[in-house]
């Protein structure tokens, strides 16, 4: 099973990040630019919350807020549920199907060390279970037929 620690591998572990006193229209623009779904919000060097499209789509236009105005800490996620670089796939997906959300931030001795998303997780498994199908491929070529 793939761990955290395999899919930064693959990915890398810059993480995009906004402080919680920029406005929700910078954020925007930031998701925008980068293709990304989420920020973490980061003070101080430490982690104090997220904000993904949902929290705009969510708390801002509902609430007759506007994006322009309304600063990051206003609507972000806090606390964060965090993983560390040792969790596998399973994991991952457990906590965010039962939280109902798609961004993991990866912790390292308390620092931010990467994220991974649902699309991430997704994928280490699709492959991990491909590497096994051929494995086993391989295996039943090379067996006598009995
Ligand atoms: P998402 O599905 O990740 O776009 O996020 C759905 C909601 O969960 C939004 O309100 C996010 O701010 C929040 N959220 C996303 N990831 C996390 C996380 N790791 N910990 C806490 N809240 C989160």
């Amino acid at each position: 099973m793939p761990t955290v620690s395999s899919m930064l591998e693959n990915k890398g572990r810059h993480v995009w990040t906004i402080g919680p006193d920029q406005t929700v229209f910078d954020a925007l623009l930031d998701m925008a630019e980068h293709g990304v779904g989420a920020l973490v919000v980061v003070e101080h060097d430490q982690v104090v919350g997220i904000l993904s499209e949902r929290d705009y789509a969510r708390k801002i236009i509902l609430f007759n807020r506007t994006s322009r105005t309304t600063l990051v800490r206003e609507i972000m996620t806090a606390p964060v549920v965090t993983c560390g670089l040792d969790w596998d796939a399973q994991r991952c997906m457990r906590v965010m199907t039962e939280r109902r959300f798609r961004h993991l931030p990866v912790l390292e001795d308390g620092r931010l060390a990467g994220i991974v998303s649902i699309g991430d997780v997704v994928k280490s498994i699709i492959q991990d279970q491909q590497f096994t199908i051929e494995q086993l491929a391989a295996y039943m070529q090379m067996a006598p037929a009995g």
